[in-house]
This record gives C-alpha cells, sequence and structure tokens, in this order.
C-alpha cells in the first residue's frame, strides 16, 4: 500500500477503496456508490447532525429536487456563482420542456419561493429548517471521492429573521454547533470570513470552516453565511410586524458534506486503514474469540455475554464469530478503522479479564470482566482525546507566519501562511496569483493581531491566511 507520508493524494484513493467506504466503478465520473460500511458511517455523522439541529430548534424539511429555471434566475449573484456547475433538465419523455429544470446545486431556489407563501407575520418567525439530501454540481477538476464530487451528500439548514442581529445570533449559534460535530469527529478547525470574491454567491459574507490534510492542503468542511435580505428581497420573503408594517426577513444557511468523512479520512487513518473517531464508528469494539482446543463453546459464550453488556450500555459492539483466524480478523478491523478491539480467550477467562487494543496507537492492556462497560467507556474517551490531540499537533505546524515577501519566488506544497493584508482585492488578486495559492480569510474570532500589509505595506489590518486547497 502506498504510504500516507509520501504520497498522500494516491494513498487516500488506496484508503478508501480498501476500506470499502465507496465504490467509484459507477458509470458517471465523480457519482459514486455509497456501499454499506461508507453508508453506516455516513448516517452516524448524519445522525449527530441531526440530534444537534433538533436541540437547537430547526426542524428537518425535505424538498424537490428540481427547481425551474425562472425561480433560479431570481438572485442575480447567485446565478453567476453557479451557473457553470448546474445540471439542466430540458425534456420530460418525448417533449421539450417550456422551463427547464435543474438539479439543486445548493436549496436557496428552490426553498425560498416557498419560504415567501409561509411567512406572514412575525410570529411565525424564527423559522428555523434544515435537510440532509443529495445535491448537484457539474465539477471540472479531477474529482476524488467525498472531497470533489459531482453528486454531493449534503446537509443544509436555512433560517428567517426579524432582524439582522438575530439573524447573527443564528451564524454564532451555528459555530456552536460546528464545534461540536468537530470534536465529535475529532477534527480540529479554522473559521474564517472568506474574501468578497470567494464569499458564497449571493451572501453578504461567508464563514468558511477549514481543516488541514497531512499533505499541507486545506479542505473546506463546511460553511455559514449571512444573507441579510439579499434573497428575500428577489424573493419576496416579508413578515407583517406588530405594527402592522411589512419587512423583509434576514436570512442565513449553515452547509456541510459529505466532505466530513473525506476529512475524517484524511485526517486519522494510517498506513494500516481507518482509525474512525469513536463517536461515529458503526462499530465501537470489536470482540474477537481467541479458540484454543476444546474451549470453543466456553469462549463463545463468554462472548456473547461480553457483547450484551455493552450493547446493554449503549455502545455499539459485535462479536466476529467468522471462520477465520484472529491474525485476519485483526487485520480487517484495523482497516476499518474499529476504535477497540477486545480478545477473549481461554486465559482471560481464567483470569476474569478482556485483552484490549486501541487502534489509534495499539497500546495493549486488559480489562476487568466485572467493570467492562466504564473500562471501556473511559478507553475510547481516550482514544478520541489522543486522536484530536494529535490532528492539532500536526495542522499546527504548517503554518507560518510571515512579514515580507522579499527572496520568496515560490512557496512551496505543504505550508499555510499568515500574514497581514489590507483588505484591498487588488493586494489580494495579487498574492494569490503570484503564488498560486488561495487567501482563505480573516479570523471570524478576533485575534491579538498587528502589521502590515504583505503587498502594499499599509498598517493595522487584520491577519489573514492562505493556503492551497484539496
Ligand atoms: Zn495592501
Amino acid at each position: 500500500m502506498t504510504d500516507k507520508k509520501t504520497d498522500f493524494g494516491e494513498w487516500y484513493n488506496e484508503t478508501v477503496e480498501k476500506a470499502q467506504l465507496c465504490d467509484k466503478r459507477y458509470p458517471i465520473k465523480g457519482m459514486n456508490v455509497w456501499t454499506p460500511y461508507g453508508w453506516k458511517l455516513m448516517t452516524q455523522i448524519d445522525a449527530y447532525i441531526r440530534r444537534e439541529m433538533v436541540a437547537t430548534g430547526h426542524d428537518e424539511v425535505c424538498f424537490p429536487l428540481l427547481i425551474p429555471q425562472t425561480e433560479f434566475n431570481k438572485e442575480k449573484e447567485h446565478i453567476k456563482g453557479f451557473d457553470s456547475e448546474v445540471y439542466w433538465v430540458t425534456k420530460a419523455g418525448n417533449n421539450d420542456l417550456d422551463i427547464p429544470l435543474l438539479l439543486r446545486p445548493t436549496s436557496e431556489t428552490a426553498m425560498y419561493p416557498m419560504f415567501s407563501l409561509w411567512i406572514r407575520s412575525h410570529t411565525d418567525l424564527p423559522l428555523k429548517v434544515f435537510q440532509i439530501v443529495n445535491t448537484f454540481r457539474y465539477e471540472t477538476k479531477q474529482t476524488r471521492a467525498f472531497m470533489r464530487v459531482r453528486e454531493i451528500h449534503f446537509f443544509e439548514s436555512h433560517t428567517c429573521h426579524e432582524t439582522e442581529e438575530d439573524a447573527q445570533k443564528q451564524v454564532e449559534q451555528d459555530m456552536v454547533i460546528m464545534d461540536n460535530v468537530a470534536k465529535e469527529l475529532c477534527l480540529p478547525y479554522s473559521m474564517l470570513v472568506r474574501t468578497e470574491w470567494d464569499k458564497f454567491p449571493g451572501a453578504y459574507y461567508t464563514v468558511g470552516i477549514d481543516t488541514v490534510m497531512p499533505s499541507g492542503r486545506t479542505l473546506q468542511l463546511g460553511s455559514i453565511h449571512h444573507y441579510r435580505t439579499n434573497f428575500s428581497k428577489p424573493y419576496n420573503i416579508t413578515y407583517e410586524d406588530d405594527k402592522g408594517e411589512h419587512h423583509y426577513v434576514h436570512q442565513t444557511t449553515y452547509g456541510m458534506s459529505e466532505r466530513l468523512l473525506g476529512a475524517v479520512v484524511g485526517v486519522h487513518a494510517d498506513d494500516k486503514g481507518l482509525i474512525l473517531p469513536p463517536a461515529i464508528a458503526p462499530v465501537q469494539v470489536v470482540i474477537v474469540p481467541i479458540f484454543s482446543k476444546n474451549n470453543r463453546d466456553e469462549i463463545m459464550a463468554a462472548c456473547k455475554v461480553v457483547n450484551a453488556a455493552l450493547q446493554d450500555t449503549g455502545f455499539r459492539s459485535k462479536v466476529d464469530d467468522r471462520d477465520l483466524r484472529p491474525g485476519n480478523k485483526f487485520f480487517d478491523w484495523e482497516m476499518r478503522g474499529v476504535p477497540l478491539r477486545l480478545e477473549l480467550g481461554g486465559r482471560d477467562l481464567e483470569s476474569q479479564v478482556v485483552t484490549f487494543a486501541r487502534r489509534d496507537t495499539g497500546e495493549k492492556g486488559t480489562l476487568d470482566t466485572n467493570s467492562l462497560a466504564p473500562g471501556v467507556k473511559l478507553l475510547l474517551d481516550t482514544v478520541a482525546q489522543n486522536m484530536l490531540v494529535k490532528a492539532t499537533q500536526y495542522q499546527q505546524e504548517f503554518v507560518k507566519e510571515i512579514t515580507t515577501t522579499e527572496g520568496m519566488d515560490s512557496v512551496p506544497d505543504g505550508v499555510i501562511l499568515k500574514f497581514g493584508w489590507c483588505g484591498d482585492p487588488k493586494c489580494g488578486h495579487a498574492f494569490e496569483d503570484k503564488y498560486d495559492m488561495k487567501i482563505l480569510g480573516t479570523p471570524y474570532r478576533k485575534e491579538n493581531w498587528t502589521g502590515k500589509c504583505l503587498m502594499c505595506g499599509k498598517e493595522g489590518i487584520k491577519p489573514v491566511y492562505a493556503a492551497r486547497t484539496m
């Protein structure tokens, strides 16, 4: 197998394939088949997001996949941003459609005509809905499983508020949700306000959420947008206040996708396969029976008792009773990233213990069978903590702060630059073009930082981060 350090891209492709997360042989490029294990994993992530959304007062909806061209055309910036990525449906049977339909690249233009019907009064606000559906974007760059695909497993929330401040509070709540999701996935991330030319088409501002791959390239995990009234005006989404006056609503959206899974693979896996965060692993604990002569029934029975005890406590555990050698089973579960393996043999049974092996560090030890569930919980918590610490450490190592471009003809791959920028698009574009990097944005949460613009030398501005992206 290709080594993660030498060729990250090739290693990633091989890991996805060997762990059987998806099948890329479907005859449309960039539209992959979710295979059982990959789908189990993705739906674990979805389930967590769903819980977070419901807990923060969002309702789940499901909108049609097709959007009429007439609705899509209402917000001008939005069309410009998505025009080149849209798939069209122009025929129904043998008839040409009067109004062409598009496959949603995202659902603003599907939802907002309906929001304008749903919202009448200030008592209808806030409106907070989300859906987990597939979206379609015609990617022209090289596709990569979960990271860049043409049919995207997508999460999107859309909210409407009375005031800009209320919408701003929603942005802050989305950030807390992001924080919770990232913790579950053991992923460090940054939250940067995107540049004007990189913000979501039609947004007032966009906050991008990025993590860093072991190659030093960044991957956008999600984004949060404040729209102000940019969409409510063209879609005529208004409410009547308590004095009988009409106002446009202020809107936000929050999007994430299967890239979360791509990030989990890219950040955590090693040359033996996946390493899954315990919170989303479809199997958190695998129990492998170790038979010796004539104890097969006894060991199997003991494994089942252990499994039942773990499942009763709420763990996702399973006994691997396949007719294979233990070594083969170990290899399999390591490839699939199961965080904790328990082994149970004759000697363990006698001493009333089980042997454990951690997937993240390979560390082995024993757990007392009488207090198994608390022991397993502690181990899984430790695994999660260690995964986050390890990822945070390597990601920080890529960041390099610079104050001058003197003698800097090019920037090698695997470097994330931090520097001052005056905010002028001219300076921004000049930097991006010269160094073939993307300005990710300025920190959303204020940093104590002073400096000069790297390009023009103007003082007293915010720092920006620039990187190459996956
Ligand atoms: Zn400047």
